[in-house]
């Protein structure tokens, strides 16, 4: 399906509200250690969905967008299996990563795209250079496998597949904000950002010490690559608080099934095994509704972005 096909579907579905975006976090377990994330930290890897349980849950659901997230979805050995799944039904599947296995993840986007004309999205973490990412990461070598893994998806010359590098926002990771700008424009790929949270049931980071991130400084080359990421810096900026659509369009999955209605609130709903995997109201409008929460995740600000545009004038 089309861009253009996927843009209209979505402003179809401004006035008849209902979930259309899932994301599904595959797994907690984590290759990496990022000083601003404790997925990996506490050991925690509950009764992950099987790869038949995943697939119910695909066969089961009308979504326009499955979002794929983690930990790091590429560790789980069916991972090829369910990307494959995911894009024979969806319009648009998108999926998180570090890139630490180049070989694989280029594998799994290739057997994906058989058999069907939908998008994948790869959001791939790139928080500076050499130096500056594999600190972060606390992994030597990572900052070369995540760009192996960009050359690798680059070099299949792919138009259903959109490669995004993904760069925190927080003070930790400023130093290398510039170097990752330059990075795209020289890759001719976009750059999206991610605010750092805090969060116990996604993060589990909120233990550690919070300063609130600034914005980082965009030239106008960014805001022709993707005017996305203009809205969104620039709304962060702001700094007002944008009321998100979670629970009425976007729902949140742990690994073991239980669904959120995002990933900062504690509230946990019902889980999809109950439901024989299919995503009925989280009855929890009300809440996000009253929510003050100074939250601007890539998860919840872009579909709210999307589906109610007005909120970011
Ligand atoms: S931020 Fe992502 S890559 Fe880093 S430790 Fe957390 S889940 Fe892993
Ligand atoms: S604003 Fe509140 S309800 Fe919405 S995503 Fe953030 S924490 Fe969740």
């Amino acid at each position: 399906m089309s861009l253009a096909k996927i843009g209209l579907l979505t402003l179809a579905r401004i006035f008849d509200p209902r979930l259309i975006r899932a994301t599904l976090a595959l797994t907690w377990r984590c290759d990496h250690r990022c000083l601003t994330c404790c997925i990996w930290h506490d050991g925690q890897h509950p009764a992950e969905l099987t790869t038949e349980e995943v697939a119910k849950f695909i066969e089961n659901n009308n979504l326009m967008w499955l979002a794929l997230t983690g930990g790091e979805s590429f560790l789980r050995t069916d991972i090829a299996e369910i990307l494959h799944m995911a894009m024979m039904k969806y319009a648009s599947v998108s999926i998180s990563t570090n890139g630490s296995q180049p070989g694989k993840i280029e594998q799994s986007v290739m057997y994906a795209l058989k058999g069907n004309d939908n998008i994948l999205s790869i959001n791939l973490s790139l928080d500076g250079d050499k130096a500056q990412h594999d600190k972060f990461t606390r992994r030597d070598g990572s900052f070369e496998r995540v760009t192996e893994t960009v050359d690798r998806l680059k070099a299949l010359n792919n138009k259903r597949v959109s490669i995004n590098i993904q760069n925190l926002v927080s003070p930790i990771t400023a130093d290398g904000w510039d170097w990752v700008q330059k990075y795209t424009l020289v890759k001719n790929i976009r750059l999206t950002y991610s605010i750092e949270m805090r969060a116990d049931s996604y993060y589990r980071n909120e233990d550690i010490p919070f300063v609130k991130p600034q914005m980082p400084p965009m030239g106008w080359k960014i805001s022709l690559q993707n005017p996305f990421t203009y809205l969104y810096i620039r709304k962060g900026r702001q700094n007002k608080h944008l009321k998100c659509v979670a629970s009425t369009y976007t729902v949140s999955i742990t690994p073991d099934g239980f669904t959120k209605p995002c990933w900062f609130l504690k509230k946990q709903c019902y889980n999809i095994r109950d439901t024989n995997y299919k995503l009925i109201s989280l009855d929890c409008k009300d809440l996000v509704d009253k929510c003050e929460m100074d939250c601007l995740t890539p998860c919840e600000g872009y579909p709210a972005m999307m589906l109610r545009p007005w909120r970011i004038l």
